[in-house]
């Protein structure tokens, strides 16, 4: 069995990761922060989504020598220009904190109409292998921030979005339909079999 490092610290997010990879790419083990000696993560600092991800994988490559897969992931909404974008962890200031981002986003939307609350999710998803290939795949999730919060699952801004044909927010849905609608869904769902591949034919050149 090979095995991919999954650069997250986020827990949550790496709990989705792992599950979805777990169905679309079986013969992977996926090994966490907690499978790897500690090591200092990047500072996120490019513009794209795309090249956060990249960064991160490039980092999680270059500290443990695994294949690593790591994704950037955030919120645009219309009504503010597409931020918080990749802005979105940090959106209320330091230290991190879902809820205070949930706060601020709620009273920047006060005074914004149902009819303009649309949203959507961006997930970029990069795999880095030792030989030099690099892949990056996007996902996204369209829907709308409503006005309370609402739900106890998911994470971030789970409890304010409602995905489109959906009256429930993103943090009332189970797992499983979460993962089937998301952007890290779609996006893991893409790049998993080109995962595979890649350590399929990386492996058959080393024996
Ligand atoms: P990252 O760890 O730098 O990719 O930060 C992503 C941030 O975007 C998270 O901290 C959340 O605030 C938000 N986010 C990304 N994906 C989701 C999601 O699936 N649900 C809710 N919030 C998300």
């Amino acid at each position: 069995m090979s095995r991919v490092f999954l650069a997250s610290r986020n827990a949550k997010k790496l709990a989705e990761m792992q599950r979805i990879l777990a169905e679309h790419a079986p013969g992977i083990e996926v090994v966490g922060q907690g499978g790897v000696p500690t090591y200092d993560e990047p500072v996120e600092d490019q513009p794209d989504f795309e090249g956060n991800a990249l960064l991160k994988a490039r980092a999680g490559l270059a500290a443990t020598g695994l294949p690593s897969l790591a994704d950037d992931s955030g919120l645009c909404v219309d009504a503010l220009k597409g931020m918080p974008g990749v802005l979105s962890a940090r959106w209320s200031g330091p230290p991190k904190s879902d809820a205070r981002n949930n706060a601020l986003l709620l009273d920047q939307l006060a005074d914004v109409p149902a009819d303009r609350r649309g949203a959507h999710f961006v997930c970029a998803v990069a795999f880095c292998h030792p030989d030099g290939t690099e892949l990056v795949v996007h996902g996204r999730m369209d829907g709308r921030i409503i006005g309370e919060v609402r739900g106890a699952g998911g994470f971030g801004y789970d409890v304010l979005f409602a995905a489109d044909g959906h009256d429930v927010t993103t943090a009332e849905l189970d797992t499983a339909e979460k993962d089937a609608i998301s952007h890290r869904g779609k996006a893991l769902r893409e790049i998993a079999p080109q995962v595979a591949s890649v350590l399929v034919r990386t492996n058959i050149s080393s024996e």
